[in-house]
């Protein structure tokens, strides 16, 4: 008998499972789970959230578009920001104080955004000192370089670009002082693999929760600006 176990949601704990969007497979493997909807990117991140959810507990967060891979009690205080919704914050300029979150979420937002050069900045400014951005982006890991066409492609969901494994290069070149760090995290369902990048302005805050990482162990790659 081969030593088999079912995948088992690391958010849920659900065993059942259903294909994505359209059908989607992801190595052969159904990516949904029946349970808490999450797909991968979002149980890699919440494994990695999870990690560190005791260095989380004095940050009040904003999360840009809320999904299954952040519990709302880990930490002080949790706003989500919904398109198109009253509650809702133009990612560019949010009109919010300089240090108003101390953890500024974005999965899978930024290509949609006309500058995200911008959004980056204005999420850094919103999270403070020592605050940290957490970024999630589609295809880092499956393209060379980023390319940007400067419009809303409605063939592909109205992406403004395409990203590529220069994504921190290209945010270390346009804003100085910016620590980065790329972690890298792998889904418990189906074995994929994604990068999640935490931006901060300052260093103190990304070196402890470094040191948390190291002990799972999550690989991890840095970038200072
Ligand atoms: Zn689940």
């Amino acid at each position: 008998m081969p030593n088999y176990q079912a995948p088992v949601c690391n958010i849920c704990g659900g065993t059942n499972f259903s294909a994505g969007f359209k059908g989607r497979l992801a190595h052969g493997v159904k990516p949904m789970c029946d349970g808490c909807n999450s797909m991968e990117r979002h149980r890699i991140l919440y494994e990695l959230y999870s990690a560190v959810s005791s260095q989380l507990s004095d940050c009040r967060a904003l999360q840009f578009a809320p999904d299954a891979s952040v519990k709302r009690e880990w930490f002080a205080e949790y706003v989500g920001s919904v398109y198109g919704s009253a509650n809702s914050y133009n990612m560019m300029d949010t009109g919010l104080d300089e240090g108003r979150f101390e953890f500024v979420i974005s999965n899978h937002v930024l290509e949609h955004v006309p500058d995200d050069i911008q959004a980056i900045k204005e999420m850094v400014r919103v999270s403070g000192p020592d605050g940290i951005v957490s970024l999630t982006i589609p295809t880092p890991t499956m393209r060379w370089e980023t390319v940007d066409w400067g419009w809303a492609d409605p063939d592909i969901n109205y992406h403004y670009r395409d990203y590529g494994a220069d994504f921190p290069q290209l945010i270390a070149n346009a804003i100085p002082g910016l620590q980065i760090v790329s972690a890298s995290g792998r889904d418990p369902v189906t074995g994929i693999h994604d990068i999640v990048y935490f931006i901060s302005s300052g260093e103190a805050r990304l070196k402890n929760m470094a040191a948390k990482w190291a002990k799972v162990p999550v690989p991890l790659a840095r970038h200072v600006s």
